[in-house]
This record gives structure tokens, sequence and C-alpha cells, in this order.
């Protein structure tokens, strides 16, 4: 039951109709009884200030960030958690006492997603397509597990520019761009193919590396989940290879968000069931 003690929380974004966040929040509170609703409210680039301050007036308790804001809130919030810092992205924000504090959950709901499926990630060789928000949240998590890492990007200067950042971590990290070549020699070496760009997404057949690129070893992960098959998890299929879309990541990202946001343990299984039910 909403009261005047409810308190609330918000995906900001634009667009976010039919987001899966909701459905996923809001069987958390209820399965743990607490006095909390999550919205997703559309904010258009223009108005991102106003609706931070607005959330910070009306103490609203925490927000999720999405696309296209989770670059363009970092200056509007009063502190950031590394995690947001050293990705240069923020996934969510917890109002601390007024204060908006931005982190960022991406990275480990990933790797909290892999190693449900792969175990430890220590020594494996993963290659990452693209280097923007979600790549560099990706590749500081893996490298934290001791994961070697091929960033390969269609702007190779960006994949440069993070695969240097990740040495300068003390991290094994090579990058490239999306030549063909390019792609089958970095998978040929690979355990671990992820797919960090919007390719695939919302229209069918488009995928930015075919079967006979990839081998039966492989696993991949399409952060893409819209569809729920992308043409990249097929074409993996075809080489006899393991693929998931990006439900595991959205569901281990937000499982992350809700420990933050209520300091309570996130009810993962009732989560994972209302995101099947949802999507
Ligand atoms: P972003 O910061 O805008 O980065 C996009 C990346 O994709 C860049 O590296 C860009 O390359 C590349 N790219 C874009 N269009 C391309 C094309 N047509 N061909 C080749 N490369 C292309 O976006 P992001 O926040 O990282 O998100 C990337 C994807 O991950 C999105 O589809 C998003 O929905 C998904 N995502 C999923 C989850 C989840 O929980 N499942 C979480 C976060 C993000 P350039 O550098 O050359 O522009």
């Amino acid at each position: 039951m909403i009261s005047s003690r409810t308190k609330v929380f918000a995906l900001i974004g634009d667009p976010v109709e039919g987001s899966l966040s909701p459905p996923m929040y809001n069987a958390a509170f209820r399965h743990l009884g607490l006095d909390c609703v999550y919205v997703a409210l559309r904010v258009p680039s223009s108005l991102l200030r106003e609706a931070v301050r607005g959330a910070r007036a009306m103490g609203m308790g925490g927000l999720n960030v999405t696309y296209p804001h989770k670059v363009s809130i970092l200056p509007l919030l009063d502190a950031l958690h590394p995690s947001a810092r050293e990705v240069g992205a923020v996934n969510t924000v917890k109002n601390e006492g007024g204060e908006l504090v931005g982190f960022n959950t991406d990275g480990e709901g990933a790797l909290n997603f892999l190693k449900e499926r792969l175990g430890s990630l220590r020594g494996r060789r993963a290659v990452i397509l693209g280097a923007g928000g979600a790549a560099r949240a990706l590749a500081f998590s893996l490298l934290r597990e001791g994961t070697v890492l091929t960033v390969l990007n269609r702007t190779p200067s960006r994949a440069r520019r993070l695969a240097l950042e990740l040495r300068g971590r003390g991290g094994e990290a090579e990058w490239g761009g999306l030549k063909r070549e390019e792609i089958k020699e970095a998978l040929s070496r690979a355990d671990l193919l992820i797919n960090a760009t919007p390719v695939g997404m919302d229209r069918e057949g488009e995928t930015l590396v075919t079967s006979d690129l990839m081998h039966r070893d492989l696993f991949v992960m399409d952060l893409v989940y819209h569809p729920p098959e992308t043409a990249l998890m097929r074409e993996a299929r075809k080489a006899g290879a393991r693929a998931e879309n990006g439900l595991g990541m959205l569901l281990h990202q937000a499982a992350l968000a809700f420990n933050l946001f209520t300091g309570k343990r996130a009810p993962l299984e009732v989560m994972r069931r209302a995101l099947r039910r949802a999507a």
C-alpha cells in the first residue's frame, strides 16, 4: 500500500517505456515488505538538471540512470563513488541524507552474471566489442578478476585509450578495430566474447561477428536483450558456442543497486522471476 511515508525510486532516461526495472524492483520491495515504490520517468536531455534537482528536493530514495544520461549526469551529482569515477558513467544514484552520490553497478553486475555462468574468470581471455560506457564498466571489472582483455571498437582510437588505461592499472590489454581479420585473430584465442555496442538492438539480423569467426568453446554475452535472441547469439549457436543476452547483466546490476538503495540483500530469485515474467 502506497502511503505518505513511501520512499520513491525511479529510473530516468529517454526513452524508458517498456523498461523492465519497475517490475523487478517492485517485486523485491513487496517480497521484503519495504514501504518503497519504483517508477520509470522519461527525462529529456534538456531537463536533466531540473530532474536531478527535483529528485534531491523531493527526497527521492535513489535513481537508476540509463541512456542518454549516464555520462551527462556526472557533474550534477554531489559525490561520485570510485566505481563511477573510474568508468566515467553513473547508472545508480543514492540519496545519502540529501547528498546525491553516483555509483556504477554495470561492471560488477556483468561480472556476477558471468561468474554465475563460468565460475572464475582469472586468466580467461575476453574480447569486448565497443569502448563506450558499458564496455568500460565491464573492462575495469574483468581486469580486477585477472581477465586478459582485447577491446575492439568501431573507432579504434577509443579502444586504444581504454586498453592503455587498463594497462596503466597493471592489466593485460590489447586493442583494435572491427575489421574481419582483427576480430578473427582476437577470437581465435578468446574464451569470452562480449558485445557492448547497440548493434543488434531492435533490428533483426545485425551482427558484428559471424559464426565462421567463432569457435565452440566460446561463451558469448550480448548486452543487448531486445530482441531476446540477437543475430549475434544465433551466429554463436551456429558455431556450437554458448550465448546469452543482456538480461542476466540487467538483473545483477539491479540487484547491486537494490543493495545500495535499501541496505538489504536483494532477493535475487524474486527479481529474476519478475524479470522473466516482464521480458
Ligand atoms: P555508448 O557509451 O554510447 O557506447 C556505444 C559503443 O558502441 C561505442 O563503442 C560505439 O563505437 C559502439 N557502436 C555504436 N554503434 C555502432 C555501430 N553501428 N557499429 C559498431 N559499433 C557501434 O553505449 P553504452 O552505454 O556503452 O551501451 C552499449 C550497449 O550496451 C547498448 O545497447 C546498451 O543498451 C547495452 N547495455 C546493456 C546493459 C544491460 O544491463 N544488459 C547495461 C548497459 C548497457 P564508437 O566509439 O565508434 O562510437
